[in-house]
């Protein structure tokens, strides 16, 4: 920026001087002396050599210049002061005895301002001097506005630049900015979406989570609210093995099989409406919002079935996996998402004790059902206080012989206003409410005593039975369950050798290293042990191989259909051949036919048990049974259908 003041003062001039050139003295005399009267500074110079001397030592602001003179004359000094920068715009006026109007002409042609004739009049002179010398200021003053004008504009066009470039950067800056901030919210964006997504998503199996299942249920929920006829599907998906497989092959392996099984269930089961969950641990929830009807509903359960039935392959072992569902049709009597889950859950429990189907649609008859168990259950513990149990006593029969080996104790509970409830019906009650412990000593007491009575009874006989009790594996998980049983067998007295324990295949196989050292603590005191239900859990027989068991004990479910020529046939062979191969004996429960019979005896099966020989009986009635069919005992006994 050029500042206007500096450059102001720099061309600003003192008071006039003016020089007069002539070469006469009186002249000279005249008008100086008149000029300096009228407060001018004066020059003189008396040829045109000294002139322009003087002129380059001081540049004068008019200069009176005679004609006439000696050497250089005054037409010449003015062509030379014309030819310099400096000097071009000094006024000159020229005084001279000359009067041609040629004189007058060539004067001006030359770049004088004015023209004085000699003799001069003096007041014409200062007229003139006066008039040039303000032309002059007027000349130098519009130079300086215009050179003001031009540092104006200058500096404008400066500043205009400036200002460009100031908005050019400005401008860039904000691009640039803009860019940062674009990319900062992107980025914000990208990890808002990343923590979403970890908030909502499993990381596993990479589904939505239970928190997404709850938040989107309590949409659906909110959108139906009042409006009855609006319903959507809730199904929950259980799969069984899940704790075997953790357990034998390890929580790598079950989480390899868990992402397979969502990565199935996406590929396969994913439609438009239908939405699959992780709904925590082994379990997955499936969502169809637009499905009101149970057929649909049922429909998509059996597609998500065939689904998972195929094998899957886990470190190079093939894992077959079975599920239960609940399924919940879901309308406006439900306000939170956890009394669908509730329900879910208990028609899972529901389908898990149905032999028929692996799905149950939650109904009220399953709520009554759930209340019913909360009686049982306060029903238990006053049944347990006033000794409403009592035991039964199944005989086992041998095949070979035709003579009783021993019982199953069965429990009774005969209730004081419903009668008799069935122990399929309150044992598993009693497991969940962990009533089974001090009922399963009791139990364990009565049937130690039972054995203690008929061992005395018999003894001196050389005979053998054994009484087998059913023990539940919440009874197993005791830390002191070995310690009392000590006790017990010490309080009794009994031959450890006519006792036996049963421990259901499912439950042995939910606690494979508690099975382990409590089966290992048993053997050492020369316990037998029997495998109950065999076929209705999943185990595999070379599984069982690591237990030191003597008996397997078939389900009634494959004996019951002996008779028939189908897949339960080859089972139950199959379990005999591979049983006697490890080494234990086996007893076919339920068994209810001679035809059962003829087929179990032509497969090697040892023993049987079922209604076909005896009941469940009382203890003096199964005395009976014992004394009269133990082999040895009795000559007098009665023949046992074989
Ligand atoms: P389980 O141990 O498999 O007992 C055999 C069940 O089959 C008994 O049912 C018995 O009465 C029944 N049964 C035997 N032969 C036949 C037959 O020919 N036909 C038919 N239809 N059924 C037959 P129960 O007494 O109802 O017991 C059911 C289950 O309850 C038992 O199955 C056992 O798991 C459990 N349980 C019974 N008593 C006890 C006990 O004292 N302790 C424990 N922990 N569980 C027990
Ligand atoms: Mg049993
Ligand atoms: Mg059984």
């Amino acid at each position: 920026m050029i500042n206007a003041a500096q450059t102001c003062s720099k061309i600003e001039l003192s008071a006039d001087n003016i020089l007069i050139v002539d070469d006469t003295p009186d002249n000279l005399r005249l008008l100086s002396k008149t000029l300096i009267k009228e407060g001018y500074q004066v020059r003189c110079a008396i040829n045109g050599a000294m002139a322009l001397l003087t002129i380059k030592t001081k540049i004068p602001d008019l200069i009176l210049l005679d004609v006439n003179m000696p050497d250089i004359d005054g037409f010449e000094v003015c062509q030379q002061l014309k030819k310099s920068e400096l000097t071009k715009d000094i006024p000159v006026i020229f005084v001279s005895a000359l009067d041609t109007v040629f004189d007058k002409v060539k004067a001006f042609e030359i770049g004088a301002v004015d023209y004085i004739s000699k003799p001069f009049q003096i007041l014409e002179v200062l007229s003139r001097v006066s008039n040039q010398l303000n032309l002059q200021n007027l000349r130098r003053q519009l130079i300086q506005k215009n050179q003001l004008l031009q540092i104006e504009i200058y500096n404008r066009i400066a500043a205009e630049t400036e200002i460009q470039q100031l908005n050019f950067d400005l401008e860039k800056r904000v691009v640039e900015r803009t860019m940062q901030l674009q990319t900062e919210i992107n980025q914000k964006q990208k990890v808002q979406k990343e923590l979403e997504y970890i908030a909502w998503n499993d990381s596993l199996t990479g589904l939505p989570n239970r928190l997404y299942l709850i938040k989107k249920l309590k949409k659906l929920l909110l959108k139906i609210k009042d409006k009855p006829d609006h319903k959507f599907t809730t199904i929950i998906l259980d799969p069984n093995r899940f704790k075997i497989i953790n357990d034998s092959l390890g929580r790598q392996a079950g989480d390899q099989l868990l992402k397979m099984m969502s990565q199935r269930l996406k590929s396969e089961i994913s439609a438009a409406n239908i939405e699959i969950t992780h709904f925590g641990e082994d379990k997955f929830a499936i969502l169809l919002e637009k499905t009101a009807n149970e057929q649909q509903a049922i429909a998509v359960v059996q597609d998500i079935q065939k689904c998972l039935a195929s094998v899957f392959v886990i470190e190079q072992r093939e894992i077959f996996i079975s599920s239960n569902m609940g399924i919940v049709v879901c309308d406006s009597s439900y306000s939170e998402p956890e009394e669908i889950f509730r329900d879910a859950d208990l028609a899972i429990q529901k389908a898990k004790h149905s032999s028929s189907n692996f799905y149950r649609v939650f109904d009220t008859t399953i709520q009554n059902n759930t209340l019913e168990i909360l009686e049982i259950e306060t029903d238990l513990r006053i049944a347990l206080q006033h000794r409403e149990f009592h035991l039964n006593y199944q005989p086992i029969i041998s095949l070979n012989t035709a003579t009783i080996v021993g019982f199953e104790t069965l429990v009774r509970w005969n209730h004081p206003y419903k009668g008799f409830i069935s122990p399929g019906k309150f044992i598993p009650i009693a497991e969940q409410t962990n009533l089974i412990l001090p009922l399963g000593m009791w139990i364990l007491q009565e049937a130690c005593q039972q054995i203690r009575v008929w061992q005395d009874r018999l003894s001196g006989k050389h005979t053998d039975f054994t009484v087998s009790v059913n023990i539940s594996g919440k009874q197993f998980e005791q830390e002191d369950f070995i310690q009392q049983l000590d006790q017990i067998v010490a309080d009794t007295g009994i031959d450890i050798k006519h006792l036996k324990l049963e421990i259901t295949e499912t439950l042995l196989m939910n606690n494979i290293e508690i099975a382990d050292r409590v089966f290992r603590q048993l053997k050492d005191r020369k316990i037998q042990l029997a495998i109950d239900d065999f076929g209705t859990g999943y185990s595999s027989l070379s599984y069982l191989d690591r237990f030191p068991v003597d008996t397997l004990k078939i389900d009634r479910s494959f004996v019951s259909r002996l008779n028939e020529k189908n897949q339960a046939s080859t089972i139950v062979k199959a379990t005999i051949d591979l049983a006697h191969n490890l080494g234990f004996n086996v007893v076919a429960e339920g068994v209810e036919s001679q035809q059962q019979i003829d087929q179990l005896k032509d497969w090697g099966c040892e023993f049987a048990q079922g209604f076909l020989y005896a009941k469940p009986l009382m203890k003096e009635p199964a005395w009976q049974f014992l004394h009269q069919n133990l082999k040895g005992a009795n000559s007098t006994k009665t023949k046992l259908i074989l």
